[in-house]
């Protein structure tokens, strides 16, 4: 009988989460004031986060302990399994061994509340009353809702209007959770108002909600900011995934040859891939592939350059992978990978050769994602369709050449809200937008000149 799902105890949950800033081959560039163009100091973001995170997104530590009451709401829904997809290999008729690492267990159908639990944990450790953030397709804001509920504090919650349009039934979940949520932009804040002045019919993007929920907590004594992918912080908490599959890749006596993810801001992935990257510094083969949309191809067609992570310039110069801060993506149904920029670390990573990223249309994500819950019962979120995509690719092409590679895929969530855009794929009704070459040329024009420091 050949095992299906590799479970660990609670007793093999991790009890630190991974930092690889101090095992970079070479350290990440700074993040700069917008206005000196000096590196940030802690003081700068004192007014947004708790000191706590802020010290986590630049610690020198290797290990960060995870805090009992932490652990105590992560073992509601970890460890998360790791299955092989033996119907999924049967089906492709292929070689190669695939395993999938699962977080659609948790009660938000996402990785999100491995940092949304976190932050929220550190907020009210530091009196943190209120706490303000933005939303994609509704899975952050979902998350932080259930984060702010365990701890007792309030939750304000910014969502993209496509998807708050799209998705009711994630803002129900966010109120039954206890938070309040507006569609982005809103009324409620001078970025908001501005943007719908210039174009009252927009769809939004994260890019605009993060400017409002920024400004949200910047003007409130008792609010705090909090954003759930692309900071160093985030993916350390998220570090819990790849450091749980590593476990039980073990039990399962396997070593992935590719690592295959979606990447919206780089948290989930980079939860998975990071504990693999001191493996592969020590000289162990393994592929590593970031899959984006094509109609935001942040990682595949953008610059590595200092932008704003918003659409108001309020943060702080960030050098990454940026389509330009201005820059508004066609209203693709993955709403989690509708960002113009990408994680610090990962861009680092991806500019250092380490990993690969590759962009796919959302038509093929869904059709391979139609293949995957037919075979394996799990219907995926359209984020990490889009990686398995590249999988059955990685799959068939293992059929021709006949090697038996092992592919580890990080399967971020599932897709029980987003059955809408499964219904446009099987009524024929979903489309492919082609590359937005001159929005983001447009928008790249935009990209801030850093001030001399
Ligand atoms: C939010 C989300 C993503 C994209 O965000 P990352 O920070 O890149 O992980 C991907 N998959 C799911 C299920 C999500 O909820």
């Amino acid at each position: 009988m050949e095992t299906t799902k590799f479970t660990l105890t609670e007793q093999e949950i991790p009890t630190s989460w991974y930092n690889i800033l101090p095992d970079l081959p070479e350290p990440m560039p700074p993040v700069l004031h917008p206005a000196t163009g000096k590196p940030v100091v802690p003081d700068d973001l004192a007014p947004i986060f708790p000191m706590e995170l802020i010290m986590q997104e630049m610690s020198p530590e290797q290990y960060i302990e995870i805090p009992e009451e932490i652990q105590n709401i992560y073992r509601l829904w970890r460890p998360t399994p790791l299955f092989r997809a033996h119907r999924l290999e049967k089906a492709l008729d292929t070689p190669a061994k695939i395993f999938y690492k699962y977080e659609g267990v948790s009660p938000m159908g996402s990785h999100k509340g491995n940092t949304a639990v976190a932050q929220a944990y550190y907020n009210k450790q530091e009196g943190t009353k209120r706490i303000a953030t933005e939303t994609g397709a509704g899975q952050w804001g979902s998350a932080l809702s259930f984060g702010c509920n365990c701890f007792g504090l309030e939750c304000k919650v910014y969502m993209v209007r496509i998807s708050y349009d799209q998705k009711p039934y994630r803002r129900i979940a966010m109120e039954t959770w206890g938070a309040t949520c507006v569609p982005s932009p809103s009324k409620d804040t001078e970025a908001g108002r501005a943007i719908l002045a210039q174009d009252p019919d927009t769809s939004g993007s994260l890019g605009i909600a993060i400017s409002e929920a920024v400004e949200d907590a910047a003007k409130r004594e008792d609010t705090k900011y909090s954003l759930g992918s692309v900071l160093n912080h985030v993916l350390l908490h998220q570090t819990v995934e790849g450091l749980e599959a590593k476990k039980q890749l073990e039990k399962a006596d396997a070593y992935p040859d590719v690592i295959i993810g979606c990447v919206g801001g780089g948290s989930n992935f980079g939860g998975v891939l990071i504990p693999f990257i001191p493996d592969k510094l020590a000289g162990r083969k393994v592929r590593i592939i970031c899959t984006e949309p094509e109609s935001c191809p942040t990682m595949t067609r953008g610059p590595y350059a200092y932008d704003h992570g918003d659409v108001a310039g309020l943060t702080p110069l960030i050098k990454m992978y940026t389509l330009g801060h201005t820059f508004v993506p066609p209203p693709v149904h993955a709403g989690g990978l509708r960002y113009h920029g990408m994680s610090p670390i990962i861009s680092h990573l991806h500019h250092l050769g380490l990993i690969e990223a590759a962009a796919v249309h959302q038509v093929a994500a869904f059709k391979s994602a139609i293949t995957f819950a037919r075979t394996e019962g799990i219907i995926p979120a359209p984020e990490p369709a889009h990686a398995i995509k590249i999988v059955i690719d990685e799959a068939l092409a293992c059929k021709e050449s006949g090697e038996q590679k092992t592919i580890l895929l990080a399967l971020s969530g599932h897709g029980h809200f987003d059955l809408a855009a499964y219904d446009a794929y099987l009524s024929g009704k979903l489309i492919d937008y082609a590359y937005p070459g001159d929005k983001i040329e447009e928008a790249l024009s935009h990209l801030p000149t850093v001030p001399v420091a």
